[in-house]
């Protein structure tokens, strides 16, 4: 029932977002509970992927609405329309690029957290408290020192950003947030492997810093950086006059999953007295894998790191985590107290501002789904899941090099297989053109979704399991169609390149 209220001296009836009848969105509410339920549980049953017919592209033409509409036919809508046509990639046969396949606890707490409503751009209450609690079980994941200071943002892009920022301006030799880049005296120069992830270039572009300032060092065999390249380099930019400033390494290239000499980086930037980050969107989270956890030794060394929450602990996205070891240099980066965010003794402005280790003002309640899925299965399953997917990969990848017609392009270092079909007589664009089709087709029959790529200038068929719900049963299932798909394309003609 609405309350008509007379406004001051006028008779329109104070409004609200509210709903009027709230057992009927009691009802609904339970209603939308069930259905997301069923629709987890029966994932498995249905296609990966499918392209959206027309009536469902036309849905989204639909004009702003002027005039209300019940929740439960909007509902209904997004139930045919939205949720029938997912991404995909929380079906146990999603391998494309990397993502999480999320989980139902997170997507619980994602709704809490948004039913409370908080800001955690700071202040005093238990949601900036929790904020807290998790970056520091990431630092201690990592195994970074309890001084150190973290802060959740949206995805690993912007923690490499975080990172790399505070990098800039510790580095800069004049005080950066002042004066600008164009004041500095010696241009810095920035390294990484030429496996990088995009975002760095993205980074070092919105940093001032230019595409330029970024070298990209070549890599060995096994895709990792080359530590001989990246010392000729550094010397050559000192005595050009460059100011080197930061070596990024990579704890999972995005390729292959390589992951760079971290311990080997950590004392080369000690000695050419560089900033050392750490890209660890991929792999950062192995250091709680207890088969592989060798593999990122070093990575507590870093200066800072990136790591990705919604990837390895399926956390629903969005949600990233910087960590930085120098908390001073962190806070100096980004802190701002503008009048109106003045601390107080008591009340809710009397605990640290959050907004000041990051870029954004307003934060969303990230941590709570991290938090309550961490609890609900604790840090020993989710780093026996990471063992899980790597022995996957690797499970993989002696089904292809078992498959004469097969041919693994890049070695397999955790979960990532770089494959592709390769038939007698078949070579150069061709070749590219008949792996392409096969992963068109895999996506169109709704059988997996995987990607491609090149490394080292061969192209290939792409599969990253970062995937809690794959099973040995799905990757028998996808070289078998493979190797069909394959010889149904040749014999039809492999469409032109
Ligand atoms: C995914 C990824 C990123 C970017 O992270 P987002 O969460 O997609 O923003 C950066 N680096 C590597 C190595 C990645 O795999």
């Amino acid at each position: 029932m609405t309350t008509l209220r007379k406004a001051p001296g006028g008779a329109i009836p104070e409004e609200t977002l509210d709903p009027d009848d709230w057992t009927g969105v009691q009802d609904l509410s339970h209603q939308i509970i069930d259905d997301a339920v069923g629709y987890l549980r029966d994932i498995r049953d249905r296609p990966v992927w499918q392209d959206m017919p027309e009536t469902v592209k036309a849905f989204f033409e639909t004009p702003l609405p002027q005039a209300p509409a019940p929740l439960a036919d909007i509902y209904r809508d997004v139930a045919e329309n939205v949720m029938s046509h997912p991404m995909g990639n929380i079906h146990p046969r999603f391998w494309s690029w990397y993502m999480g396949s999320s989980n139902f606890t997170g997507a619980l707490a994602d709704f809490l957290a948004a039913i409370q409503g908080s800001n955690l751009g700071g202040g005093n209450h238990a949601a900036a408290y929790m904020d807290q609690q998790v970056v520091n079980w990431c630092k201690e994941m990592l195994g970074f020192p309890e001084t150190a200071s973290g802060t959740l943002v949206s995805g690993g892009s912007m923690a490499n950003i975080i990172g790399l920022a505070v990098a800039r301006n510790l580095k800069a030799g004049i005080d950066v947030r002042e004066l600008g880049v164009a004041a500095m005296v010696k241009p810095l120069r920035f390294y990484g492997s030429d496996q990088l992830h995009s975002c760095h270039r993205k980074a070092v572009e919105a940093l001032g810093l230019g595409n330029l300032a970024l070298r990209r060092i070549p890599t060995d065999q096994e895709l990792r950086i080359d530590l001989d390249a990246l010392r000729t380099a550094i010397a050559e930019d000192r005595a050009a006059g460059f100011r080197p400033a930061c070596v990024i390494g990579t704890a999972g290239t995005v390729n292959t999953g390589a992951i760079d000499d971290l311990q080997a980086l950590a004392e080369l930037a000690a000695q050419e007295d560089l900033w050392f980050h750490v890209d660890g969107c991929i792999g950062a989270l192995i250091t709680i894998a207890p088969e592989n956890s060798y593999r990122v030794a070093g990575i507590e060394l870093a200066d800072s790191v990136a790591l990705d929450p919604h990837k390895w602990l399926h956390t629903p996205f969005e949600a990233g985590c910087a960590l930085i070891r120098d908390a001073a240099a962190h806070r100096a980066t980004f802190a701002v107290t503008p009048e109106y965010l003045e601390m107080t003794p008591r009340g809710l402005a009397s605990a640290h501002w959050l907004h000041d280790f990051g870029l954004q003002t307003t934060r969303g309640f990230r941590a709570l789904k991290i938090w309550m899925a961490l609890k609900e299965h604790g840090v020993e399953k989710f780093g026996r899941l990471i063992d899980q997917n790597i022995a996957q990969g690797h499970y993989l990848t002696a089904l292809v090099e078992a498959e004469p017609l097969l041919e693994l392009v890049a070695p397999t270092n955790i979960n990532i297989v770089c494959y592709r079909y390769r038939p007698d007589g078949i070579d150069g664009d061709s070749l590219k053109a008949l792996n392409t089709e096969i992963m068109l087709r895999l996506q169109e029959e709704g059988t997996a979704a995987i990607s491609d790529t090149t490394v080292h200038g061969q192209h290939c068929l792409r599969v990253a399991i970062n995937n809690h719900r794959t099973r040995h049963e799905d990757l028998d299932l996808l070289i078998r169609e493979t190797i069909r798909l394959g010889g149904e394309i040749v014999k039809t003609g492999v469409p032109p390149a």
